[in-house]
C-alpha cells in the first residue's frame, strides 16, 4: 500500500512550495487509499522551533490536508519527530558499522580543514580522503576505548552507480564515489546528519513514494546509498520543479505573499488554495481548471506532474478564489462576508438581512471576501468627487446631470427610492426609473448612467435597484452611515 510523507523542517512558516509538496503527497495517498505521514524534521536544534511546527500544523489543518500518522496521531512508526528518534539513528549507525558499511573517523576539525585546503591546492575535489576507512581495527578500538571524539562515516562503495527513475524527472544517475566522499552519518556530538535521518526514517516508516522539491534531488544519492546498505527497498522518488515568481526567478518574499498564513489572512479559501496549488505543475490532461477537493483526490496522478517550473500567478489565484466563492451556497458565503463587514466596522450583525443583501450584490464580482468591504462602503456613503474624474464622468456631468441628481434627491426625500420590502424592490425600482425617463425625456445610457452615478456615486457596480434594496435592509441593523446625499 502507498505510504507517503510530508517532512517539513520547522524553521519558519509553511510556504506555498511546502504546501504544494504536502498537497501532492496527500492527494497521492487519498487517490490510492494509502497513508499520509507527517514527519517533523527537527534535528537542526539551532534552527528548529516548536512555534514553527505549531504554525505549520495549523496551516496544514486549515488547508484540510489531514494526515494519518504524525506527532499528534500515533501510528506504528513513531515517534514522528526526528528529535525524538535520536536513539534510533544511533542504533542504525552502529548496525552499519557492524556490517562494514560505516566506520568511526577520529579526524579533528583542524585536520579536516587542512585536508580540504590541500585538496583544493592540488585541484582535487574537497572530499574526505578516507584516512580512517581502512584503519587497523586494533588502533580504532584503542581510540574508542580511550573515549576519543569521533564521527561515523558512511563507506561509499567504489565504482557504484546509483540510478533512479524519478517519476517527474525521469532517469537520473550518479557515479557515487566521484560525487561524494565518505560522508558523515553521526557527528562527534552524536547528532545525526540530515540525509541519514531521512533515509532511516523513510525505511523504517515504510515510505513507498518520496514526493518533494527538486532541491532535494542531490540528497537522493546519499539517501539511496544508505538505504541500499540497510538492505531496504528504495522508495520511488518524484522531485517536483521549482515554483517561480512572475519574473521567473525563484518565488520569494520579494514577490509578495508566499506563506500560507498570509493567504489565509488575506481571506483566500482553503479550497481555492488547494485547487491553485494543485495546478502548479499538474493538470488532469484536459483544460479543466476548477477542481473540488473530491475531484482532485480522484484525478491526481503523479505521472502527470510536469518537469518545467511552475509560475505563481497571483491574479490567477484571485480569480480562482472568486470561482470558489461563487460556488459556495449563500448560507456559507454570507457569514464570511458578514464577518468582513463587521471587522470593517460597517455593521454589527454578521448574519442579518443587510449582510444577505450585500452578499447577493457582491457575489458576482468579488475575488476575495474582503472585496465586499469597499463595495459596500461605496454603496453606503459615496465619495462622489473621487469617482467623477474620468472623461466619461465629465460627459455625464455636462449632459444635464444636475437635473437628474435633483430628481433623484427629490424621490429619495419622498421615500420613493426606499423599497417597501425586498420582494418589492425590483419592481418598484423599474417603475420609478421608467417614469423618470418619461418625465425627463431620456432613455438608455443617458438615463441609467447618470442615475447610477447620482445614487451610488460610482460609474459601475451592482444593479442599482439591488443596491437600494440593500440600503433599505441597512436601515435597522446597526449600519453606521447610510447616506444617499
Ligand atoms: N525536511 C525537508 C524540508 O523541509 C524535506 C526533506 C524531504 O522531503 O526529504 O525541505
Amino acid at each position: 500500500a502507498v505510504r507517503v510523507r510530508f517532512a517539513p523542517s520547522p524553521t519558519g512558516t509553511l510556504h506555498v512550495g511546502g504546501a504544494r509538496t504536502a498537497l501532492f503527497n496527500y492527494l497521492k495517498a487519498r487517490n490510492e487509499g494509502g497513508k499520509f505521514v507527517l514527519r517533523i524534521e527537527d534535528t537542526d536544534e539551532a534552527r528548529s522551533t516548536r512555534e514553527s511546527e505549531d504554525s505549520m500544523v495549523k496551516d496544514l489543518k486549515w488547508l484540510g490536508l489531514d494526515w494519518d500518522e504524525g506527532p499528534d496521531k500515533p501510528g506504528d512508526c513513531g515517534p514522528y519527530r526526528q528529535s525524538e528518534r535520536k536513539h534510533i539513528y544511533a542504533d542504525v549507525a552502529k548496525q552499519l558499522v557492524d556490517s562494514g558499511f560505516a566506520y568511526p573517523c577520529f579526524c579533528s576539525e583542524e585536520e579536516l580543514e587542512a585536508k580540504r585546503a590541500e585538496a583544493e591546492a592540488a585541484g582535487r575535489p574537497p572530499q574526505y580522503d578516507g584516512t580512517w576507512r581502512d584503519a587497523d581495527p586494533a588502533a580504532v578500538q584503542a581510540k574508542l576505548d580511550a573515549g576519543e571524539p569521533h564521527t561515523y562515516r558512511f563507506k561509499v562503495p567504489p565504482g557504484k552507480v546509483v540510478a533512479i527513475k524519478d517519476l517527474v524527472r525521469g532517469d537520473v544517475s550518479w557515479d557515487a564515489d566521484s560525487t561524494v566522499g565518505d560522508f558523515i552519518l553521526l557527528r562527534s556530538s552524536g547528532v545525526p546528519v540530515y540525509n541519514f535521518c531521512v533515509a532511516v526514517d523513510d525505511a523504517l516508516m515504510g515510505i513507498t513514494h518520496v514526493i518533494r522539491a527538486e532541491e532535494h534531488l542531490t540528497n537522493t544519492l546519499r539517501q539511496c546509498l544508505i538505504l541500499d546498505a540497510l538492505g531496504r527497498a528504495r522508495p520511488q522518488y518524484a522531485h517536483c520543479s521549482l515554483i517561480l515568481g512572475e519574473d521567473r526567478s525563484k518565488l520569494s518574499k520579494r514577490h509578495g505573499a508566499t506563506s500560507v498564513d498570509q493567504f489565509r489572512q488575506q481571506g483566500f479559501l482553503p479550497e481555492a488554495m488547494k485547487n491553485y496549488l494543485s495546478l502548479l505543475g499538474w493538470n488532469d490532461g484536459s483544460e479543466k481548471e476548477i477542481f473540488t477537493e473530491d475531484e482532485l483526490k480522484q484525478s491526481f496522478d503523479l505521472r502527470r506532474v510536469i518537469k518545467s517550473p511552475a509560475v505563481f500567478d497571483m491574479q490567477k489565484l484571485r480569480w480562482m478564489n472568486g470561482q470558489h466563492l461563487r460556488a459556495l451556497p449563500d448560507e456559507e458565503l454570507s457569514p464570511l462576508v458578514g464577518t468582513a463587514l463587521v471587522e470593517a466596522g460597517i455593521c454589527t450583525d454578521a448574519q442579518g438581512e443587510f449582510v444577505a443583501a450585500c452578499t447577493h450584490i457582491c457575489k458576482g464580482s468579488m475575488e476575495l471576501v474582503a472585496d465586499a468591504v469597499p463595495q459596500v462602503q461605496m454603496m453606503l456613503s459615496y465619495p462622489l468627487v473621487d469617482t467623477l474624474v474620468s472623461e466619461e464622468a465629465h460627459e455625464i456631468m455636462e449632459d444635464g446631470f444636475v437635473d437628474i441628481a435633483k430628481a433623484v434627491l427629490a424621490a429619495h426625500e419622498a421615500g420613493e427610492l426606499t423599497p417597501a420590502s425586498e420582494a418589492d424592490a425590483a419592481a418598484q425600482w423599474k417603475a420609478w426609473i421608467k417614469a423618470l425617463g418619461k418625465t425627463l425625456g431620456r432613455k438608455g445610457k443617458r438615463l441609467f448612467h447618470p442615475v447610477r452615478v447620482a445614487i451610488t456615486g460610482a460609474m459601475s457596480g451592482a444593479d442599482v435597484g439591488e443596491q437600494l434594496a440593500c440600503l433599505r435592509a441597512a436601515g435597522g441593523e446597526g449600519v453606521e452611515h447610510v447616506s444617499l446625499d
